[in-house]
């Protein structure tokens, strides 16, 4: 471990000129503490989702790799910005993308995981007293293709970065003072987690509490490297920590957070023979496309045609390839219609406290049949249970399970203990 930090600044950090100012500070500050630093930072406010936009403008299933040219140039905007404000208040800075550098990734787009990162360059700068501004979402095959990491993907880059060189700590700048029990812009109440474990948190983040990508979370957990959440717009608040284990000897809360997840679309693939190799057929075609499936619901097979409905939800940005490939082996699965609901929303509740205590499930499927909510669709783990609804009624739902199970501030004045000093 060395004497150095990696901040990441979202999108909302950095959203303009005066923000990147701000976000100049924040880095100079943390350079003045004797730290080196490396800088990775989103694509300003907007940004990528006005590219996305054009793009679809364009065509309704744009090219992929073509897709990933376009989306990855709303960074390199942001971190020249950046790194001229920071030389402007008269410290070295130089900004990188993720070619100068070699942030290696696998040969798939819009979503590449990263193999591998070169850090000869980094580490060159580093020696010569430079503050890195680097590009966050963005990497680069073997062969030279420029590929992204998947919506939120920063967050990942910031992590895999600072595990790459050994950082003491990665520090996530974004616009909320940290994680909360729930989305503070959606529960107002929300308290504020002091510390998570990286377990906690990669469920919460899975489904979806965006304020870390999953596989940031996950990069984090597997090199150990410390993770702090904090706002680019109120440095005396700490934010908060996610590390291994948390200190107390039992967990005491069944559950630690709610989250809702408005980004999936439930496809039902209808009347499907019931005989093996179906499920594997429809699966198998969608994992070779890198499309990743959520919630998986086979029904009982109907005696009178022996057929059954396979139910399961993806990503809403996966749904026109997906379709396109159900066109291509519907001669081989034989389903009589696919219908596509795409006004859906999952809600979750994640603690390590549920395992082993009964009436959690209870708790949360009474919470929701008072407010006269219909379920859809149920998948569990050990800690965690989610529950498809209508979209419409996901915030509701969201608003009663995290008063039901008292996580509001006005109930748990503190969290988990003191943030310690990293
Ligand atoms: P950035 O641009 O900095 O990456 P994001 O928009 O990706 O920021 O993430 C921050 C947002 O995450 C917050 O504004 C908040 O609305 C949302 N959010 C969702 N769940 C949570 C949670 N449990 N705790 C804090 N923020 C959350
Ligand atoms: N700019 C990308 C996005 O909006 C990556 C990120 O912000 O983390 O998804
Ligand atoms: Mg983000």
């Amino acid at each position: 471990m060395r004497n150095l930090v990696v901040q990441k600044f979202g999108g909302t950090s950095v959203a303009d000129t005066d923000k990147i100012k701000n976000v100049a500070n924040s880095v100079i500050r943390e350079k003045k503490l004797g730290n080196d630093v490396v800088v990775v930072v989103s694509a300003m406010g907007h940004t990528t989702d006005y590219l996305m936009k054009m793009a679809k403008d364009i065509s309704e299933v744009p090219s992929s790799r073509e897709l990933d040219m376009l989306l990855s140039t709303g960074e390199g905007v942001s971190i020249a910005l950046l790194s001229m404000a920071i030389q402007a208040q008269g410290y070295d800075a130089v900004s990188m993308n993720a070619m100068q550098i070699g942030i290696i990734t696998e040969n798939v787009h819009t979503k590449a995981r990263i193999i591998d990162i070169k850090t000869d360059k980094l580490n060159k700068y580093l020696s010569e007293g430079k503050i890195i501004v680097v590009a966050g979402f963005q990497g680069v095959t073997e062969d030279g293709e420029i590929t992204t990491l998947g919506r939120g993907g920063s967050d990942t880059s910031a992590v895999a970065i600072a595990s790459a060189l050994d950082a003491k700590r990665c520090d996530i700048y974004t616009d909320v003072e940290g994680v909360y029990t729930t989305d503070p812009r959606i529960v107002p109440n929300a308290s504020k987690l002091d510390v998570v474990t990286y377990d906690e948190m990669l469920e919460l983040a899975s489904v979806g509490a965006n304020v870390l990508h999953p596989r940031s979370v996950e990069t984090a957990k597997q090199f150990n490297m410390p993770l702090r959440v904090r706002s680019s717009f109120n440095l005396e608040n700490r934010g908060n920590l996610i590390k291994g284990e948390y200190d107390d000897m039992e967990i005491c809360r069944p559950v630690t957070g709610v989250a809702v997840d408005m980004s999936k679309v439930r496809i039902v693939v209808c009347d499907v023979p019931d005989e093996p190799g179906v499920a594997a057929k429809i699966f198998t075609t969608l994992a070779d496309e890198h499309i990743s499936v959520d919630t998986i619901i086979q029904s009982y097979a109907r005696l009178h045609n022996n057929t059954n409905d396979i139910a399961f939800t993806i990503n809403k940005t996966d749904l026109p390839r997906a379709m396109e490939l159900f066109d291509k082996i519907n001669d081989e699965i034989k389903a009589d219609k696919i219908h596509i609901d795409d006004n859906i929303a999952k809600v979750s509740i994640v603690g390590a406290g549920m395992i082993d205590r009964p009436g959690v499930a209870a708790t949360m499927f009474d919470t929701l049949a008072n407010l006269n909510i219909n379920i859809k669709m149920i998948s569990t783990s050990e800690v965690k249970i989610s529950c498809l609804v209508d979209a419409d009624v996901a915030n509701d739902a969201l608003r009663a399970l995290h008063k039901a199970f008292n996580l509001g501030c006005d109930v748990i004045a503190t969290v988990k203990g003191d943030l310690p000093n990293i």
